[in-house]
């Protein structure tokens, strides 16, 4: 029995504030929402940053509960990382992620506003505590044999704080996975502490700049260098650079200036429920073109 996405999808759009605050879950009701796949998968939209065209989608986890409505993905997150309930959420999402991707690569309708440089990529997030679990790759490789997505069009998003704990035996299996395909991302980078040695060491193919500077780029200067050195060294290291948070025109127009690679923010698209997936399209289409005369006339 396939069911995608079985809980009613609600768009970020309609979460209210109350339901993004904390609220008290328990593990109980969480492993079940996980067993009975009451917990949902949204899909962002990542652009290349000068042409606007689609690069591909990052899927993040929802949880609508029955009673107490929304709950933050950081809080569920944090309560399955704590009850060794992130390896079954992981494998849950990694499913429910394949099935609309594969599903979304086979219909081409986004093929005029697609990137043509590289294939489509379904960015997934990965607890670091599964780096300890060879097993959950495992899983991973058969759900993308089942569900026919080559894992050279996904995109693994490690959290750097966590990434670094452990370097040596990340190592090995970051290469492990890097050797069977998979693409490796940083994600919230510049938030950790040894990040240098991290970047130079270990098989990444992205970098994502943490939101925390994105969104401050506007009027932090020391957000710009930090904003900037992250884009060099990443460049310097033959790594892309994806910003995450871009919620204006301005600090679009900054990161394009820079040379960043991929961009990725509500400014550009927030979080959607798949049934919102092509009306983005149609938008961005509209969007794209109008960039592309834009770009003619100033010839
Ligand atoms: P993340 O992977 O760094 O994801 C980016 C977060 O920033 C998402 O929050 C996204 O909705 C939000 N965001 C995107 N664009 C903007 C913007 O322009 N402005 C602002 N203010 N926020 C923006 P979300 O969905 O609440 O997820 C929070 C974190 O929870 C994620 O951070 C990720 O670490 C974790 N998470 C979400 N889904 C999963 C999952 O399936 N597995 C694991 N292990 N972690 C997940
Ligand atoms: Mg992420
Ligand atoms: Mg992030
Ligand atoms: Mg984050």
């Amino acid at each position: 029995r396939e069911v995608v996405n079985a809980a009613p999808q609600l768009s970020d759009e309609l979460m209210s504030d109350n339901a993004r605050g904390s609220k008290e879950i328990t593990v109980a009701a969480l492993q079940e929402a996980i067993e009975n796949e009451q917990l949902y998968v949204v899909f962002q939209p990542k652009v290349e940053c000068q042409s606007g065209l689609l690069t591909g989608f990052e899927a993040l986890a929802r949880w609508q509960h029955p009673e107490l409505g929304f709950v933050s993905p950081d809080q569920f997150i944090a309560v399955a990382e704590k009850n060794n309930l992130i390896d079954l959420l992981t494998r849950l999402v990694f499913k429910k992620a394949l099935i609309w991707f594969s599903g979304f690569c086979q219909q081409k309708a986004f093929s005029n506003i697609a990137s043509t440089a590289r294939p489509l990529l379904c960015s997934i997030n990965i607890s670091v505590l599964s780096l300890r679990n060879l097993d959950l790759f495992n899983t991973l490789d058969a759900l993308c044999q089942q569900y026919g997505v080559a894992p050279e069009q996904i995109m693994l998003e490690l959290t750097e704080t966590g990434a670094m704990d452990d370097a040596v035996a990340s190592l090995d299996l970051l290469t492990r996975l890097r050797m069977r395909g998979f693409q490796l991302s940083i994600d919230d980078f510049g938030t950790g502490f040894s990040s240098m040695l991290q970047l130079v060491r270990m098989p990444f193919s992205e970098v994502k700049i943490d939101k925390s500077f994105i969104m401050t780029v506007n009027h932090s200067r020391e957000s710009r260098l930090v904003t900037k050195a992250i884009i060099d060294l990443a460049h310097s290291l033959d790594m892309l650079v994806i910003a995450e948070g871009i919620e204006d025109e301005p600090t679009l127009a900054f990161l394009q200036q820079l040379g960043c690679d991929k961009a990725q923010g509500y400014y550009i698209g927030r979080p959607l429920a798949t049934s919102e997936v092509d009306s983005w399209l149609v938008e961005r289409m509209n969007l794209v073109e109008k960039l592309r005369l834009e770009r003619l006339h100033a010839l």
